[in-house]
């Protein structure tokens, strides 16, 4: 069966939520496509000399609220229809959060785990030049994303900054420390996941300290899950995966541990004293919560009727196709969109530009209260919005996003 197209989801996801706020068709018009969308090459020079043309894309879905925001994915299956899809939801995303800030999102088509650092820096700096006339700390602020990182951001910075003449920090954010970044962005996004899940397990009373987790990928926001599952929590990890499989153990898994042993090999499987499973059996797993935090599309109708996690937590951006999205919620299984869960690390990225901004520099349990706070008033809020139309929790964040984002643009007179 052939996967959905992302954007074709997310454009289907934003006229279920016209319909139930009886949306004016016009004001849909607009929401429905990207503002604005570039479409560039970039001519890399490789280690052994020759010249490879990459393609990448820089999407600004809506600005009514401010700024547009959103991560930058190096990723060999990229398409221009994601990067759309992507840019949408950062737009929801930033609204549901009540950020002053729109939404975005870029790619390159590559793939980074063949290219040298060498290679990876002159395609992140190929890409500012590219771009630089078109982002800005109060234009348009890019962020890491799938196999992007502090690294990449940090050349990108130093790009931006060369060319237009002056440091400008703040046109990027998930920078390395040293380089404007802030305290807590690194696990921003599984963070702010863990306090909204927290939320849930009182909405679902389930006593977290004897909770079973799984989590698919094992990225950035991946591997913090299982980490802060256990040191923020006490949750147990019984399986973890990443693109080349998963591994499972009853008696828990050390998140570390796990971490090095990918590092040393490549990925997770072989991990002493665990039992290899597919990314689809990790999915099915009897725990209490599952964590997809890899790619787009991985619950389907075909699979999710066999989910049997009680919470659903959605780190990764658009891992539930519409259809498994009625499964789930008519077997009763909590979902955290993608759109609230993982609003985490754009949560942080905005404080970053704040700090930037200020050139004065929070500590790290400052970031993390300002983060709870943001989130859990967003999950209750949702929460509520979903008992009172009698809607799921992802139209619930819709409607929410949506009529922020309507206001906005009302007020500016666009429509
Ligand atoms: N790439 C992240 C996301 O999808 C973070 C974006 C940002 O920090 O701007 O939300």
């Amino acid at each position: 069966m052939s996967k959905p197209n992302l954007f074709e989801v997310a454009q289907w996801q934003l006229d279920e939520c016209a319909k139930i706020l009886k949306l004016d068709p016009n004001v849909n018009a607009i929401l429905r496509v990207p503002m604005r969308e570039l479409h560039v090459s970039l001519p890399v020079r490789m280690d052994d000399g020759t010249i490879r043309v990459f393609r990448g894309f820089r999407v600004q879905y809506n600005d009514a609220k401010g700024p547009t925001k959103g991560g930058i994915r190096f990723h060999p299956n990229e398409t221009i229809d994601t990067v759309r899809a992507l840019a949408a939801w950062m737009t929801w995303k930033c609204a549901l959060l009540d950020l002053p800030l729109g939404g975005a999102k870029g790619g390159v088509i590559c793939n980074p785990k063949e290219m040298s650092q060498a290679e990876l820096e002159g395609l992140s700096r190929a890409y500012i030049q590219s771009v630089w006339q078109f982002i800005g700390p109060d234009k348009d602020i890019p962020a890491p994303d799938v196999y992007t990182n502090p690294q990449v951001m940090a050349w990108m910075m130093d790009e931006y900054s060369k060319i237009t003449g002056k440091n400008q920090f703040g046109v990027i954010t998930g920078k390395p420390l040293s380089l404007g970044g802030s305290a807590g962005r690194d696990d921003a996004t599984a963070r702010g996941g863990w306090y909204t899940i927290r939320e849930a397990a009182k909405e679902c009373s389930i006593d977290l300290k004897k909770a079973t987790v799984a989590v698919q990928g094992y990225g950035n926001a991946g591997y913090y899950a299982a980490y802060l599952a256990k040191s923020l929590f006490g949750c147990k990890i019984v399986a973890v995966s990443d693109s080349k499989g998963g591994i499972f153990c009853r008696q828990g898994l050390d998140p570390e541990a796990v971490r090095e042993h990918k590092t040393k090999t490549g990925s997770v499987i072989n991990f002493p004293n665990t039992k290899t499973i597919s990314n689809g059996d990790l999915l099915e797993l009897e725990v209490d919560i599952l964590i997809p935090a890899g790619l787009e599309n991985v619950i389907t109708e075909k699979n999710a009727s066999n989910i049997k996690a009680k919470i659903d937590a959605e780190l990764a951006n658009g891992p539930t196709t519409p259809k498994a999205d009625d499964i789930l919620y008519k077997n009763g299984v909590h979902v955290i969109p993608d759109l609230l869960c993982n609003a985490g690390g754009v949560a942080v990225s905005y404080f970053e530009m704040v700090q930037n901004f200020y050139m004065h520099y929070w500590d790290e349990k400052e970031v993390h209260h300002r983060l709870d706070k943001k989130i859990t008033v967003a999950y209750h809020s949702v929460l509520d919005t979903s008992k009172k139309y009698n809607i799921n929790m992802r139209q619930a964040a819709y409607v929410i996003a949506v009529e922020r984002v309507v206001e906005a643009m009302k007020l500016r007179g666009w429509v």
